[in-house]
């Protein structure tokens, strides 16, 4: 396998990309960054979201730019404006040690003033949505006579918006001798015709999914009130009396008070975070390895170490804001030609996460809802029956005992014997699930308020909708109170962490997300100064907490490259 040395990256973006985490290029990137590199022709890509795409196109595309020449000379263009910020962030990633270069995210429903004063001062990349750069090529603010590369995110969806005609026209404004890259999930007729027409034989790519989940796991979700999460957890662990399986949590903490509880419950579980010391950890690894453990709790970075193929359930507690780590957990289980679930115990808010993994592992989640406590009492006898059926008898070692035991049990039928057998399994499960209340389904919202665990439009002004004091712009954090923060705690941890003093606004803790609004000039700053955090094992996550139906809270200056560089990935307490 490559290294991006020998692909021909330079040492400064090596060292960005290395600092994010990058050991080795994927797939993607080991085709397209030479090829792209030297320059050599058109290609189109069939690949999706999670591929390693970004960085395929964004590494060579930063290092072809000559920084002396304050014009545009590359054009990426994408179908939404998240897409868009997101691609600007992921190439202002990797150009942070590349000195001067300027990226501009375009966009709708941002200040168009603010983009055509940054267009004048020049800059070298532009990411795109097909719509606004229009409008700026009518309003003759931007010229693209030096474009030499053009990339096409998404083609397919570009066209699904029905952005076909404004891409006919962008592409026709771009210089003949330019290189074009067009990256595309699906290959319709509309992308085979913008291919004829606007690339010259280009050469085509097909790279596989590097997070479509393992073909034999299912994958379900249980919707419930976050105060009934644990309820349901006991309720799925006794549906499936055989499982051998991992609970993901998010933080220690929450590892270890899950694993408490089992454990008081009388399950056979036990907990694997970072507070235990490694001859803790290896302890209780050991024993789940070996199946004295049925339910093993644990974090994600906790859990990393740990290579089982037998794993039958995964159960995500929630699930983590970084969706690349459901991939991660997911594939804990169908290893090794065998069949596995992952399931995930969500509330309403994370409806959104759902639909966004979805996408990431290019799977459909099975809606379940969590079993009634007469199901689940009938699945746990009949194992339990089965069990009785398969059970070796050691006929030598009962052989002395059974004559006494007989003439004990005489004056019982053996229906009598058979009802008190499985009474004596059963009690505790039948009262308790007598005595416990059923667990109510949430109601779900409409798609608008699902899709994007915060981002989606809600009526609480408890959330990311709520408009931002007049000069201040509004940011969610993936630190709640569940973490143990307060406002004042918030506040320190945003000052200890970036530079300058930062005049905190508004703060709304939620559980396990927060808002917080600081002035519109500064959350670019505290954006990128999070970026790449860890807190424990949680990528932290700061980001404008976005109303769709707001644009005019997208911030001016979010992207434009000139505030500091970051700092990259640290581990941090608060
Ligand atoms: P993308 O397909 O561009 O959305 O990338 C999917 C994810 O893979 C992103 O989280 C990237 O940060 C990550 N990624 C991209 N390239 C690499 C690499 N070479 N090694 C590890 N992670 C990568």
């Amino acid at each position: 396998m490559s290294t991006f040395q020998e692909l021909g990256v330079i040492p400064e973006i090596q060292r960005a990309v290395t600092e994010l985490g990058f050991e080795q290029p994927m797939p993607v990137q080991s085709e397209v960054i030479p090829r792209l590199l030297a320059h050599t022709r058109d290609i189109i890509a069939l690949a999706q979201t999670g591929t390693g795409k970004t960085a395929a196109f964004g590494i060579p595309v930063i290092q072809k730019i000559n920084v002396k020449q304050l014009t545009p000379q590359t054009l990426i263009l994408c179908p939404t404006r998240e897409l868009c910020l997101q691609i600007a962030g992921d190439l202002t990633d990797f150009s942070a040690y590349v000195e001067d270069i300027k990226i501009l995210p375009v966009y709708g429903g941002s200040s168009i003033e603010s983009q055509i004063r940054t267009l004048k001062r020049g800059v070298h990349i532009i990411v795109a949505t097909p719509g606004r750069l229009i409008d700026l090529i009518k309003r003759k603010t931007v010229s693209l006579g030096d474009v030499h590369t053009v990339v096409l995110d998404e083609a397919d969806e570009m066209l699904n918006m029905g952005f076909s005609e404004d891409i006919d026209e962008i592409l026709s404004h771009l210089p003949e001798e330019r290189s074009m890259l067009l990256f595309s999930a699906t290959m319709p007729r509309e992308i085979e015709k913008i291919t004829r027409k606007y690339m010259l034989d280009p050469l085509e790519i097909t790279i596989g999914r590097k997070n479509e989940g393992a073909e034999n796991v299912r994958h379900l979700y249980f919707m419930v009130h976050a105060k009934d999460k644990y309820s349901a957890l006991k309720r799925i662990v006794d549906y499936y009396p055989n499982i051998y399986g991992i609970i993901f949590c998010r933080t220690r903490k929450e590892t270890q008070e899950i694993a408490d509880k089992l454990m008081q419950d009388g399950y056979d579980a036990d907990a694997l975070h970072g507070d235990l010391s490694q001859a803790q950890r290896d302890y209780v690894m050991g024993k789940f390895r070996n199946h004295s453990l049925q339910l093993l709790v644990a974090t994600d970075v906790a859990a990393r170490g740990l290579d089982v193929d037998d794993v039958t359930h995964i159960i995500n507690f929630g699930l983590p804001d970084d969706y690349e780590l459901y991939t991660h957990r997911s594939g804990r289980t169908g290893r090794a030609g065998k069949t596995g679930t992952s399931i995930a115990i969500i509330h309403t808010k994370e409806k959104g996460k759902v639909v966004q993994i979805e996408k990431l592992i290019n799977k459909q989640f099975e809606k379940r809802e969590v079993p009634k406590g007469d199901v689940i009492c009938e699945k746990q006898l009949f194992n339990f029956v089965d069990k009785i059926e398969k059970v070796k008898v050691n006929e030598a070692e009962i052989e002395r005992l059974l004559p006494s035991i007989f003439r004990k049990l005489e004056w019982l039928e053996k229906e009598d014997v058979i009802k008190r057998m499985v009474s004596l399994e059963f009690n505790r499960l039948i009262d308790y699930y007598q005595q416990a209340e059923e667990i109510d389904e949430p109601k779900e919202g409409p798609l608008r308020q699902q899709k994007g665990a915060y981002n989606g439009k809600r009526s609480s002004d408890r959330d990311g909708s709520r408009q931002p004091e007049k000069g201040y712009a509004r940011l969610f954090i993936n630190l709640g109170k569940m973490d143990g923060i307060n406002p004042a705690t918030l506040m320190g941890f945003i000052n200890d962490n970036v530079k300058g003093k930062v005049p905190v606004g508004r703060i709304d803790l939620l559980k396990s997300f927060s808002f917080f609004e600081v002035p519109e000039e500064l959350a670019g700053k505290v954006v990128n100064a999070f970026r790449g955090m860890y807190i424990e094992d949680r990528k932290l996550i700061v980001r404008l907490a976005q109303d769709a139906d707001s644009p005019v809270r997208e911030k001016k200056k979010f992207f434009e490259n000139d505030y500091g560089k970051k700092s990259k990935k640290k581990k941090v307490r608060y």
